[in-house]
């Protein structure tokens, strides 16, 4: 009778030939494991020499976790059924190749060995399992907490927004009031014009928070209608210079639009909006710039696009951020920072505008990023943010309208 490793030596090259063949089959089977079949049979025999079926772990491990990588499954066995394979192809082979006591004896001394693969197998797949679902289960807890902080957050905010408006409107209401009475009793000249003027303020920042949060709503279930028009980019950003040019003069701002190629050619967008786009930056661009700071509107055309570019001598953003103030309510800083000042130097606000920005040039097929070396209060890096917008030479078709459009012709061919 031949030795155990004679005869694993002598079937090596029928046995490797037939799991080549039988488990090629299966294109990811052989990604993840054909290239180590050998030395699994190397292993086999080292095991069997040595009598410590633990050396075997090694390579199951790598196919335990090259499988669970190209995720043939994740909730059943990759490899088990390998193995099934692999026994019947040591079993076969050795029936085939060898005489029936040495095949006999052959099977009986790999059986433990294959014993202990399986058990390996299937504890080494539980535990990547139960890392998935951990893995799993952590994301969606951080989700949670995410969608729990934005909720307590938009609480915060909004009541904090909403509150300034209204204390004005209160107050200056409460102040009519006892001016109608006093001017009845002294005749004295009419103060109600200005106090007047104050609840107009009040009800127009008002009105500015919640047709925010109207757009955020609307960005956010796809629902922003743009109404796209014979657009001029100059002309939009002279309208946005004369919008806040009493600010300017106020905080005493360097204010510049440099004339840029493509700023003056028609393009098709939504007029609109895209004033509002260009007020939101703007207006933050005053808001973090300290006085005497400089604004400089400037762009250029790119093939297909225009972009339009909003430099500014202010705080700066830090690079963590620059991507968070695009989302809703992503601004840098505490609530408790915020006041409902549109211009004032760091007069914070919702943290809707630039979301809307966001949503509003995205709708229009474009982007919008923000680049800048950091924040710093003191030194005052600034920051840029860019605008890419597509130029177009006329209105998108609406597929919606030409869908309708479609039905309704073909309607009416139907009743003739
Ligand atoms: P807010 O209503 O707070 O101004 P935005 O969405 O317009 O909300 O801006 C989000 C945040 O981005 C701001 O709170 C501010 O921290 C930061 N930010 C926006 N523009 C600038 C800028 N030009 N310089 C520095 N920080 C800016």
């Amino acid at each position: 009778m031949s030795s155990i490793t004679d005869s694993m030596n002598q079937i090596e090259a029928a046995w490797i030939a037939e799991a080549e063949q039988r488990l090629a089959s299966d294109e990811a089977i052989q990604r993840a494991i054909l290239d180590s079949l050998i030395r699994f049979y190397n292993l086999m025999i080292t095991v069997v020499e040595c009598g410590t079926p633990g050396m075997i772990e090694p390579i199951l491990d790598e196919w335990v976790r090259s499988s669970s990588r190209i995720e043939l499954d994740k909730h059943s066995s990759n490899v088990t059924p390998i193995l099934n394979q692999i026994f019947s192809i040591t079993v076969e082979t050795a029936r085939k190749n060898l005489e029936n006591g040495d095949a006999l004896a052959l099977i009986e001394t790999l059986l433990p060995v294959f014993t202990h693969s399986y058990l390996y197998v299937a504890q080494r797949e539980t535990q990547i399992q139960i890392e998935d679902m951990s893995a799993e289960l952590e994301e969606a807890r951080e989700s949670l907490e995410q969608l729990d902080k934005s909720k307590s957050d938009f609480i915060s905010i909004a009541a904090h927004e909403l509150k300034t408006p209204l204390t004005l409107i209160e107050g200056y209401t409460a102040m009519v009031r006892e001016q109608i009475s006093k001017e009845k009793e002294s005749q004295k000249e009419s103060q109600i014009e200005i106090l007047l003027q104050g609840i107009d303020h009040g009800t127009r920042r008002l009105h500015e928070i919640v047709d925010d949060m109207i757009d955020v709503s609307m960005i956010d279930n796809n629902l922003l209608k743009i109404n796209f028009q014979p657009v001029w980019i100059n002309r939009l950003l002279e309208l946005v210079r004369q919008e806040f040019s009493q600010t300017i003069e106020t905080r005493m701002l360097r204010f510049e639009i440099i004339p840029f190629a493509g700023s003056n050619e028609l393009t098709f967008g939504d007029g609109e909006r895209l004033y509002q786009v260009l007020c939101n930056v703007v207006s933050n661009s005053i808001k973090y710039t300290p006085d005497k700071g400089q604004i400089t509107i400037g762009g250029r055309i790119l093939p297909g696009f225009i972009e339009i570019t909003v430099a500014d001598t202010g705080i700066g953003i830090d690079p963590d951020d620059q991507t968070r103030i695009f989302e809703k309510f992503g601004r840098v800083g505490s609530v408790s920072l915020h006041s409902s000042g549109k211009t004032k130097f760091k007069g914070g606000g919702p943290g809707l505008g630039l979301p809307i920005a966001k949503g509003i040039i995205e709708a229009h097929g474009g982007a919008i990023w923000v680049e800048s070396e950091g924040f710093d209060e003191e030194r005052c890096p600034g920051a840029t943010f860019h605008v890419l917008l597509p130029i177009r030479k006329e209105a998108p078709e609406d597929k919606l309208a030409s869908l309708f459009r479609m039905v309704d012709k073909t309607q009416k061919e139907q009743s003739v």
